[in-house]
Parts: C-alpha cells; structure tokens; sequence
C-alpha cells in the first residue's frame, strides 16, 4: 500500500531552501502535496495590495517551477486557507499539513481554525519556525514581558549566538499519483491589465528564489562594506533590497545573516557595515514580535493618548501626497518612486511619512494604506510599526515633536540632487542649490530652468514653519490626554 500523503501548505515561504517545513515533509519520505492558497477572505482589510498581487503571480511562478523540477507539482487553490487546505488534506487522506509559521493576528486565528478541523479527521497540523530568526516568544525582557524597546531586543537576540544554519534544498521531492486539480495562475488575474502599471516593476524586480539568491550576492559583493554611510542615501544604491524577497519568504533571514556574516570574512573593512545590516535585519524580527504581543498595532496607536490628536480630513492634500504632487521635492520624488518601482528608499520613506502625519496632519493609517497598496515588500508588521515609529505613536517611536524638515533632509541625504532629479525630472535643470527648495529660486532661474511654478510643478502644499506650528499644538492635545488618562 502507498504511503499517505503529506500537505505542504506555502505561505510567506515562497522558497525550497531553508523551508523547514518542505524539508521536514520530505524526509518522513511520503508522498508531498505541494499547495498554496489565494486567501483573500481570511485577512479581513488587510488582504494583499495590487503590487504585491504583482509580485506574488511573479513568485508563484517561479516557485513553481523550482517545484516541478525536484519534481512535484504547485497546487493552487482559491478561498478562505482552513476551509481549502483542511478540505485537500481530508479529501487526499494526508496525515498531515506542514507549514511555515506566519505572525499576522489573522494567520494566527487561521492556524489554529485549521488545526482543530484537521484534527476533527484524524489529521495534523505541523507549524515550523523559519521567517524570524527567533520565535518572538523566546525573546522577554527580564521581567518576563514582551520587549517594547529595540535596543535591549537586539542585546537579548544577539545575545543568543548565531541563527540556525540555513538548510540545503531537497532537490528530489516524492510526488502523489492521483491527479488533483490545480486552478490556473492566470485566472487569479493578480496581474493589472487596464491599465498595466507594471512596467516599473518588471524594470526593476526578479521575483522569486533566484531572484532574491541574486539580490543578496550583488548587495554583499558591491554594498556591505559601506552600507552603514551608504544605507541614509537614496541617491546611491546602499542597501539590499531585499525587503519584498523577505516579506514573501523568498530567502529566510537566516540565510541573509549567515551569508553576510561568511562575506564580511572574506572583505576588509566590513565588519561595521556586518553589524549595521545584522540589526536592520532584527527591526523586522522587532516589528513582528511587536505585532505579536499587540495585534492591533496595524489599526490603533501603540500609544493610546495619540487618539486624542486633531487629524485632518484634507482629501485633496492626501491625494497630492499619493500622486507626489506636494511641491516639496524629496517627498514627491519619494511618492513617485514608489508609484513607479513598487518600493522607495528607507530615509524617503521616513520623510514622506513625517510630512504627511505631521505637516498634512493627515492620520498615519491613511499613509500606512497607501503603502499597503502600492509598496511590494506591503507588510503588516514592518509597515504598522514603520508608521507608528514616525507618528511617534508607537514603541520605541521617534519623539513627536522631531519634525523633519523635507529641504534639510533632500539636502542632506541627496546633495547633489541625483534622486530628486530622476523622479521628478520636471525641475531636472534647477541648480543643486534651490532645487530641493524651487519656490526659493529667483524668477530668472526658474525662467532658464523651464519651470513655471504652479503650472509645470506646485506650488509647496503647506508653508514648512506654518505646519510645524500646527503639529506642535495637535500634540499639546496629545500631551493633555495623556495627563488626564495619567
Ligand atoms: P536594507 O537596508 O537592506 O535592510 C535589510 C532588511 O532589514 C530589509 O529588507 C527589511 O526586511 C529589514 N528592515 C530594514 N529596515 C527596517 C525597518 N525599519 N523595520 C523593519 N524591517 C526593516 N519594510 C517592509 O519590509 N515592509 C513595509 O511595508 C515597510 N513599510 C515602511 C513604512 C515606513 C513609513 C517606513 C519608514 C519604513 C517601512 N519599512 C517597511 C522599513 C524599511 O523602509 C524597509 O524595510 C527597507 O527600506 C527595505 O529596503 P532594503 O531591503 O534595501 O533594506
């Protein structure tokens, strides 16, 4: 009689390395059932924005195919995750399901639906570790709580020696006999077609295993030296952009550490830029266990007197902001990129997010949606604690009051204006000296330079120290809810 089954259910685990749950499947030596699931009605509001609808047709793509070469095929199926993948398992006879452990407060509640159904039928869910590189229940301050402040988690996680080493792929892979019916990619229609906004994208992204085996290499051979200078400058490429390839599990952190730890080895001089990257990787394992420990991170302030803030409804200054159309250039550069690329530099992400919380007064959830939408790395965790730090609503946030100044940071981080010409070529031909500020330059300038203010760029949208003005006295309202609920 032939061995029952086992249901490898794909996740946020989009890759055959280092997939302990792939690994684990395949050494009982049963037969594996490859299968993910389109569930767009388990994460409630959070289902998948479009650009990482784009991204994950790409990644299935190519999971598939590094599948079909160890030899079994990717299942695809459609609808709520406990429902499908506990009706497979029961249809097919599978002992069990195996997984990679997800962290969003609504995979969690999946996991657990789906355990009590598959054990209804005699059946098991197994949940391994391999997105984070610490389960964020091993990591408690000495009082036993969960950690709210970075530093010490970095000290407590490093604390532990080095991750678990990456596990090779298996490159053979026991497939089932019967013929069970897969939907068609395309059908799920994940890629826009009217109009197809892609094209940035394909530009500029490989999803999928290869794809981000490939991006690491180039960030460790060209940037690991010098990314603790290099990380705060959009006008140079400093940083891995590894940010989606994590996000869907494309490569396993563990993977990232241990290659830069082997190549900081090998290079001269890259212990610095080693450790810088080892702890931008742990802000993602500190925004999980934040997630974690408060589920409603995505929805509400981590801090609850910033509910107390005076917000503003302004749809037409939201609308300035998505389209990059504010008349400060380093934001509009920023929003643009991101239209365009599905991503956008870290430092401009901070600048972008602090103009429109803080000189819009606009609320970080409508920002924190946007991105959803548009970003391709979209991710619950990094995105709600992201905004939440620059809302100076969250754990361990900037303070309020630390409004950035958007021409200070454009002439700062992009001083030669490289970044702020690219996206927003319109005012290309201002010199570096008034362009992160065009409304300071004079008429003849601005004349030789083919810009018309108001006409072929905006006007700014908000006087700078107006804004700040204004800010600072919404968070005098913080300050006394604060007091009153104190
Ligand atoms: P690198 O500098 O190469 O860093 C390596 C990896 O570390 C990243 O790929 C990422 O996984 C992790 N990382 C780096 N910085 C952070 C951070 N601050 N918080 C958590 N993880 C981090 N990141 C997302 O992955 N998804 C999001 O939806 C997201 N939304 C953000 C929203 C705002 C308002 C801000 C300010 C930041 C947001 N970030 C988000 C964090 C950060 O901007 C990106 O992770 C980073 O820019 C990705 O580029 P990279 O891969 O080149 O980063």
């Amino acid at each position: 009689m032939s061995k029952k089954p086992i249901l490898v259910w794909f996740r946020q685990d989009l890759r055959l390395s280092d997939n302990r749950a792939l690994s684990a499947a395949v050494a009982t030596g049963a037969p594996v059932m490859a299968v993910y699931v389109l569930d767009d009605v388990s994460p409630g509001a959070w289902r998948m924005g479009g650009a990482s609808r784009w991204w994950l047709h790409q990644s299935l793509t190519s999971l598939s195919a590094s599948l079909k070469t160890a030899g079994v095929r990717l299942l695809l199926r459609r609808g709520a995750a406990p429902d499908v993948i506990g009706t497979l398992a029961v249809d097919t006879g599978a002992t069990a399901v195996y997984c990679t452990r997800s962290y969003e407060p609504w995979a969690a509640k999946v996991e657990v639906a789906l355990k009590t159904k598959l054990s209804t039928h005699g059946s098991e869910l197994k949940r391994f570790a391999g997105a984070l590189l610490r389960e964020p229940e091993e990591l408690r301050t000495q009082a036993g709580d969960p950690f709210k402040v970075y530093t010490p988690f970095w000290r407590s996680l490093s604390s532990k020696g080095a991750p678990a080493v990456p596990l090779p792929a298996p490159t053979q892979i026991t497939p089932v006999k019967s013929k069970i019916v897969s939907d068609d990619l395309a059908a799920w229609t994940l890629l826009p077609t009217k109009p197809d906004w892609a094209g940035g994208m394909r530009e500029h992204w490989q999803p999928g295993e290869a794809g981000a085996q490939a991006r690491l290499r180039r960030f460790l051979d060209a940037a690991l030296k010098t990314y603790t200078e290099d990380r705060n400058r959009p006008d140079v490429e400093g940083t891995s952009r590894l940010s989606p390839h994590l996000h869907f599990g494309e490569i396993s952190p563990h993977q990232c550490w241990h290659a830069a730890v082997a190549a900081a080895e090998q290079q001269r001089g890259a212990d610095k830029g080693l450790e810088t990257f080892c702890k931008e990787i742990v802000w993602r394992e500190f925004a999980h266990q934040l997630l974690v420990h408060w589920p409603h991170l995505p929805e509400k302030p981590f801090r609850p007197e910033f509910a107390a803030f005076p917000w503003s409804k302004d749809k037409a200054a939201l609308r300035a902001w998505q389209r990059g159309q504010t008349g400060y250039p380093i934001v509009d550069a920023g929003m643009r990129e991101l239209w365009h690329t599905g991503y956008m530099h870290n430092r401009v992400r901070m600048i972008v997010a602090s103009f429109l919380i803080k000189h819009l007064l606009i609320p970080w959830q409508e920002g924190e949606a946007w991105f959803w939408d548009t970003l391709v790395d979209a991710d619950l965790a990094n995105n709600a604690a992201s905004w939440q730090w620059v809302a100076g609503s969250g754990a361990d946030a900037a303070p309020y009051f630390r409004i950035f100044a958007p021409v200070t940071q454009g002439e700062k981080f992009d001083p030669e204006a490289v970044y702020v010409r690219r996206w927003v070529p319109e005012i290309a031909r201002l010199p570096n000296s008034v362009i992160h500020a065009p409304w300071t330059a004079p008429d003849a300038i601005l004349k030789t330079a083919g810009v018309v203010l108001g006409k072929t760029y905006p006007h700014p949208i908000v006087d700078h120290a107006a804004a700040r003005q204004l800010a600072l006295a919404g968070y005098e309202k913080v300050k006394a809810a604060n007091a009153t609920a104190g």
